[in-house]
């Protein structure tokens, strides 16, 4: 059965994306403190490595291709870190804010970052809808995902205030709905659809639906 490194190196090739051995080093230690963390508090219900790798790790990394030109990227509703945690050991370049409901998930990630001595890295406790965070954070972000934290209409309304104009939402769905395909809600958000991107997760049958979004006015 391969191990943990085979399956990130080649489910990263799979889609793509070449590791190199200081991000696969960097994965095994988050996958270390994420599996020691989560037998004192919930983190995630995923527990055994493989799936840890596939369903978070590869998942975070289908993100990479709609990276270019980006600088600040915000997950809403990190949870463990995903997908914001692996985008940002895998490209380091960019600033990530990972924005959670959930003090105990905060001190986790505070906790990651410090170990591998992450920059340009921000936690921030708090929800996304709390009119002090918008505030500070409006209109600041290239790039707004957010994975499992609602319905993809829900989600975009969240991320709306932080995205740039011309700057981008993903919304990381386990099926495809028809919501994805009503333009004219969209245009009334002042966003454009731009893609619908069809995934299958590496070595599953899982699909996964990246939709595209961008914000065309402010
Ligand atoms: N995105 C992570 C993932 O896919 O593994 C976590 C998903 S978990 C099901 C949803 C997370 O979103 C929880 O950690 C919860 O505390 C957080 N959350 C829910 N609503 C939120 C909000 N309005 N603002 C910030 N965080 C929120």
């Amino acid at each position: 059965m391969p191990d943990i490194t085979d399956i990130l190196f080649r489910g990263a090739e799979q889609i793509g994306i070449s590791l190199p051995p200081p991000v696969l080093e960097r994965y095994l230690y988050y996958i270390a403190e994420l599996k020691h963390w989560n037998e004192r508090i919930n983190l995630t219900a995923v527990t055994q490595d493989r799936e840890i790798a596939i369903k978070h790790f590869l998942d975070s990394l289908t993100i990479v291709p709609y990276l270019r030109g980006v600088n600040k990227v915000l997950d809403i509703g990190a949870g463990a870190g995903f997908p914001g945690l692996p985008l940002k050991i895998f490209a380091p370049s960019i600033a990530v804010c990972l924005l959670e409901a959930s003090q105990k998930k905060c001190f986790f990630l505070r906790h990651v970052v410090r170990g591998l001595q992450l920059e340009g890295i921000e936690i921030v406790h708090g929800r996304a809808e709390d009119p002090a965070i918008i505030k500070q954070y409006a209109g600041g972000f290239d790039l707004v995902v957010s994975r499992a934290v609602a319905g993809l209409f829900p989600s975009v309304r969240l991320a709306l205030p932080y995205t740039k104009k011309d700057g981008s939402i993903v919304g990381m769905r386990g099926k495809r709905g028809e919501e994805e395909e009503r333009e004219m809600e969209w245009a009334s958000l002042g966003m454009r659809l731009i893609e619908i991107k069809k995934l299958t997760l590496p070595f599953t049958k899982e699909q996964r639906f990246l939709v595209i979004l961008q914000r065309v006015q402010m």
